[in-house]
Formats: C-alpha cells, sequence, structure tokens
C-alpha cells in the first residue's frame, strides 16, 4: 500500500445513492469527501452537478440518465462492499488504496482532528462536525483485510 503523501493529487468526491451506504462510509473512512442520499434521482443529479461529484448508484437507470446529462457517474453492479469499492477505485484509474489520507468521519463525512490517545500508540480522532469519536479498535482490524484485499485487487490489475 501507498503510504506516500498524496496532496498534491487532486482527490475525486462522491455523492452516493441511498442503496450504498455501507460503501459510502468506507470511502469516508479512506479519506474520500462522500456525501450519501436517499433523495429521489432529479435531486442528487442536482446535487452531483452542483458539487461535482461523482454520482456513484446501482440503478442503472439513473446511471444512464445522469451520463446522457454529461455528469461524472459510476455504476456499482457489485454486491460485497470489497468489489464495489474495486469498481468505484478501478473505474477512476486508481493503482492502489492510499491509507495515508486523513479519514473522514464515517457518520457525517466530517473532518476529524486527533483530540487524545487511548492505549499506547492509538489517536483518538473526533469529527468536528457530528463530535463523534473514533479510533482504531477491533473493527478496524476487519477494515484493513477488505482495503488490503482491493488494495491487491487494483495491483493485478495494474500488471
Ligand atoms: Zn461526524
Amino acid at each position: 500500500m501507498n503510504i506516500q503523501n498524496d496532496k498534491q493529487r487532486e482527490r475525486p468526491s462522491f455523492l452516493v445513492d441511498g442503496m450504498l451506504g455501507s460503501l459510502a462510509r468506507k470511502l469516508r473512512i479512506l479519506g474520500f469527501d462522500t456525501l450519501y442520499s436517499a433523495d429521489d434521482d432529479s435531486r442528487l443529479m442536482a446535487i452531483a452537478r452542483e458539487t461535482k461529484r461523482y454520482l456513484v448508484t446501482s440503478d442503472t437507470e439513473l446511471f444512464f440518465l445522469s451520463r446522457r446529462r454529461k455528469l461524472k457517474s459510476i455504476l456499482i453492479v457489485s454486491r460485497t462492499d470489497r468489489d464495489r469499492l474495486y469498481e468505484v477505485l478501478s473505474s477512476l484509474g486508481e493503482s492502489e488504496i492510499n491509507l495515508e489520507r486523513s479519514a473522514r468521519c464515517s457518520v457525517c463525512n466530517g473532518e476529524l482532528i486527533v483530540s487524545g490517545r487511548r492505549e499506547k500508540e492509538r489517536s483518538i480522532l473526533t469529527c468536528v462536525s457530528c463530535w463523534k469519536s473514533f479510533w482504531k479498535g477491533g473493527h478496524w482490524k476487519k477494515l484493513f483485510v477488505l482495503f488490503e484485499e482491493v488494495d491487491a485487487m487494483l495491483r493485478e490489475r495494474r500488471c
């Protein structure tokens, strides 16, 4: 995995439709600015246009409609988070997962700041918007395995 700082690169941002909440949370944890909305199709397309986001949807009709309207959009056809994450990142041409990017709040997409320490080296991160706190506990191991799998899939594709 790339642990280099990639601030120089413009990061894509997303608007994820109401069917894909779990994917939206994972994109936020990976540091992508990600809105999640269960609004109707026309509202989703309006938000995507206004905010210049990729519209991420598993709704084929919405995907083709947004393409016709020249919006950036990504169609999700897979059923697991691992495959869905791969679909998003590979369609953007990403060749690896970058875990050094600052995570965003998985609940509200707010920015996280370091607010303390837990046990030895674990930072506690707090969201500046909803004040929820996070740290890399047991759930993180599962997430890390998933991110590693997606990373391997992206690297394999690159070869
Ligand atoms: Zn938050």
